[in-house]
């Protein structure tokens, strides 16, 4: 699983269209712990874009090149096992182009073919998503990751070979070798952490880093964070001691309290603020909801700008076949309102409601944190900014 480093988008911004070669581009959210999911749901899901995307291309070298684009496309989706929640797949097979990611985070299902790579909800997903620097260091190694969508990677490793001590002398000669040696030793340690500082900017700026998380024993970080220009200094939110070899798997389960905490800190404030504003909402000029009717209300209009809702949590109700609409209470007759269709029972209504609001260009923000949590259940369940 990869991180999206900006570099990555960017090359993928840059690719020059090929004159009648066009990229098919495709998000699939293939979750696994879904139960559709579980039957390869998401593959008739591909299946159906691939067919509508056909059935509109009009020119036959296009035609040419698309279907073997969908093809490769279709291999993928059939051989894949799950590694994240959703899968992004860019091809141009006539030009051996090939894009292939898994990302931890749940993006709208779209096929899209045109002359570019289609990067946008890339593009929307790293925005989406704090991006933490994390420094590992002693005071001759330092190392560097970046923690970002509940992943680590990381990006490069330095290293500097420390002073070498001289062979062992007798008497007077030996105390002023010592003293040679360590006045020596002390400045390398400062030149190598100014040289890990300016690595650290260099960073902040190449990677987008938000905050940092300073890594090591406590009096080399509490030196770094000394060198640190101000712009730098004031992302770090939190030093922590690690051995400066830990695997990558050790810095995240290290790192994790520091970031959940902050992670927590902007769930309850982001959602106090959807209940405030949804409770002041003047009733002619309506910005939020709450609760699971006026939800499905905005849902159905395709108004929902970021619906808000519970890890875990699920409601049940019902969809129409025909026209698709959502309800939280079937009529008696088990008839749509609107058009009169029969409804299908559905095991939790946010699940469609999610898929709508990111196939209408809106967001979605599952609430994880304790307290976030609890204050959205007392507000309602479920919340939503509306355009
Ligand atoms: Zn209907």
């Amino acid at each position: 699983m990869n991180l999206l480093l900006p570099q990555t988008i960017q090359t993928l911004a840059e690719r020059t269209p090929r004159e009648g070669s066009p990229v098919l581009s495709v998000y699939l959210h293939l979750d696994p712990s879904h139960p559709l999911n579980q039957k390869g749901g998401y593959k008739l899901v591909l299946d159906g874009f691939l067919k509508d995307i056909e059935a509109q291309i009009r020119e036959e070298t296009w035609l040419r090149h698309f279907e073997e684009d969908a093809e490769w496309v279709r291999r993928k989706a059939d051989h894949y096992l799950p590694k994240g929640k959703s899968l992004v797949l860019f091809c141009d097979v006539s030009e051996s182009f090939f894009f292939e990611e898994a990302l931890p985070i749940r993006m709208g299902n779209q096929a899209w073919c045109g002359s570019t790579p289609y990067i946008r909800p890339l593009l929307e997903a790293i925005e989406e998503y704090e991006r933490y620097g994390v420094v590992l260091l002693d005071r001759e190694r330092a190392r560097f990751f970046i923690i970002t969508m509940g992943s680590i990677e990381e990006i490069s490793d330095i290293f500097q070979d420390p002073p070498v001590k001289h062979r062992s002398m007798a008497g007077s000669d030996h105390m002023r070798s010592q003293m040679v040696f360590q006045r020596r030793a002390a400045k390398w340690s400062e030149s190598f952490l100014k040289y890990a500082s300016d690595i650290v900017n260099d960073m902040v700026l190449h990677y987008r880093i938000d905050r940092i998380l300073l890594a090591g024993p406590e009096d080399v970080t509490a030196e770094l964070l000394r060198m640190f220009p101000k712009r730098v200094a004031s992302r770090v939110v939190h030093r922590m001691r690690m051995a400066v070899q830990a695997k990558p798997a050790e810095v995240m389960e290290i790192s994790f309290p520091a970031i959940e905490q902050i992670e927590n800190r902007q769930e309850r404030e982001a959602v106090e603020d959807l209940v405030t504003v949804a409770r002041k909402a003047n009733p002619t000029k309506e910005k939020a909801v709450l609760g699971i009717n006026g939800i499905l209300d905005a849902v159905n209009q395709g108004r929902v700008q970021r619906l808000f809702y519970p890890r875990g949590v699920k409601i049940p109700g019902s969809q129409c076949a025909s026209c698709e609409v959502l309800l939280d209470h079937a009529p008696t007759d088990g008839k749509c309102p609107y058009c009169s269709s029969s409804l299908t029972e559905v095991e939790d209504l946010l699940w469609p409601a999610s898929e709508r609001v990111l196939a209408t260009g809106g967001k979605i923000q599952e609430i994880r944190g304790k307290e976030a949590h609890e204050h959205l259940r007392n507000a309602g369940e479920v919340g939503a900014y509306l355009r």
